[in-house]
């Protein structure tokens, strides 16, 4: 990877100072591998085009430039913010010192020079790393009035990096605010917190802020919410859910989001007969899925992998008694592989028995795909020819074939042809 270093000597051969600076050095002083780099220079955009021709910029009118993947940012001051975004105007700037005190926390603020390891630390950011603290720079309330958002970050980098919220900086989050971000903003950092391997964590500081009850309503009713403890000895909803984060590590967005909202449904269908019920809180929790996550502005194609986790999670008890073919079509399934994690963690965050799992990851793994998936033996034509019309009558009858096949019914051209005619011409025997 483009750790930015030969970006920071080509520039300083121009006469420009350049460093390393925010989460990479922060990464780099923990000894954690960071996950990009970003360089600090007194260069402005039009000479950082110079000296790298094939820059693209990022970020025009904040002076970023992406150099071969690496963020190379002019230093800046921020002017004032009026609507708690982004700043109404930006001034560049020639030394870091400056460009330090914009940024969000004290661990966010230090440069370093990636030869010697010389770091510039205006804000105090090494002590606040040894102490393990997430403070703002400067006066929080002020800081966060600024910009919203940082009160998530705030909760993103405590959860990722197990540091607590200095007082005065958690103090000063307060949640009605949080509103006035845009949400596409929002269910990014969301989804970081969810997907960065500390989640459980992220979702308690959340809770702690007050920032859960005001973004994600549906997950703070979880609380309290009692579960029949023979298949829950962990806890309530919550409990439970907050376990499984426990166990997930880091994870694709959708998985992480599928865990999150699995059990979404069971505060609204919670009922008390022989024992504690959750009856149809898949299909529930699968639209209130939906209904959060349109809310955030997820991509469809996440949202329906979403719902599909929801709606799918309390399959996995019925595998043994299905038919072949409804098997084969469960599992092979495109998102299956994470269901199936998902149900992992399930059974690891409640009862602790592994047996529904591993049947199903036995199936899953003994099946080859050209079992689950077999080349189809007749098509829509050769329906067709049978004089049945054109229309929907066709499909129903070549996934009544498949499915003939998927049960080993069927083996052969000759006997799908032969199949095929008698359904045409006795419908009545389906
Ligand atoms: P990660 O490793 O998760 O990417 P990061 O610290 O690099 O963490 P980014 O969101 O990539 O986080 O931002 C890069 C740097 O830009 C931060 O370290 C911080 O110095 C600054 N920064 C980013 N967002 C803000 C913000 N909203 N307000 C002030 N400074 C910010
Ligand atoms: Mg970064």
């Amino acid at each position: 990877m483009n750790d930015g270093s030969e970006i920071i000597s080509a520039l300083r051969a121009a006469g420009h100072s350049a460093w390393l600076v925010g989460g990479c050095v922060r990464d780099l002083l923990l000894g954690r591998v960071p996950q990009d780099f970003d360089v600090a220079t007194s260069a402005r955009p039009a000479d950082i085009a110079r000296l790298f021709p094939h820059a693209i910029p990022v970020g025009a009118h904040f002076g970023v430039m992406l150099v071969d993947n690496v963020e190379v940012a002019t230093y800046r001051s921020d002017g004032t913010y009026s609507d708690g975004r982004r700043p109404e105007s930006i001034q560049y700037e020639s030394n870091p010192e400056a460009d330090a005190q914009r940024r969000d926390f004290t661990i966010n603020g230090l440069f370093l020079d990636p030869f010697t390891g010389e770091t510039l630390d205006y804000v105090n950011g090494r002590a606040d790393l040894a102490a393990r603290l997430v403070r703002a720079i400067g006066e929080p309330a002020a800081r966060f009035a600024e910009d919203h958002l940082r009160m998530i970050r705030a909760v993103r980098f405590a959860a990722r990096l197990d540091f607590e919220i200095d007082p005065a900086t958690l103090a000063a989050i307060n949640p009605l605010a949080i509103r006035k971000i845009a949400i596409e903003r929002v269910f990014a950092e969301l989804t970081r917190i969810l997907t960065d391997g500390n989640a459980h964590r992220g979702l308690e500081l959340l809770d702690q802020t007050g920032l859960l009850a005001e973004l994600l309503p549906e997950i703070k009713a979880m609380q309290g919410v009692a579960q029949p403890p023979e298949h829950h000895p962990e806890g309530d909803v919550w409990v439970h859910t907050l376990g499984m984060l426990k166990l997930l590590g880091p994870a694709e967005p959708a998985l992480a989001w599928g865990v999150l909202l699995h059990d979404v449904g069971k505060p609204v269908t919670q009922t008390f007969s022989d024992r504690i019920r959750f009856n149809g809180h898949d299909r529930v929790g699968t639209e209130m899925a939906r209904t959060i996550l349109f809310r955030l502005r997820a991509s469809s194609e996440r949202i329906e992998h979403v719902q599909y986790l929801v709606a799918e999670h309390m399959k996995f008890p019925e595998l043994p008694k299905m038919k072949p073919s409804t098997l084969k079509r469960f599992l092979r399934a495109k998102h299956f592989p994470s269901l199936l994690a998902l149900h992992r963690l399930d059974c690891l965050g409640s009862s602790r028995r592994l047996g529904t799992y591993e049947y199903a990851q036995q199936q899953f793994t003994s099946l080859a795909p050209d079992e689950l998936r077999p080349a189809p033996l007749a098509t829509g034509r050769d329906v067709l020819a049978l004089g049945v019309p054109f229309g929907p009558g066709v499909g129903v009858l070549i996934r009544a074939l498949e499915e003939a096949q998927l049960n080993g019914e069927l083996s052969t051209r000759e006997e799908a042809l032969a199949w095929l005619s008698q359904q045409v011409s006795a419908p009545a025997s389906t």
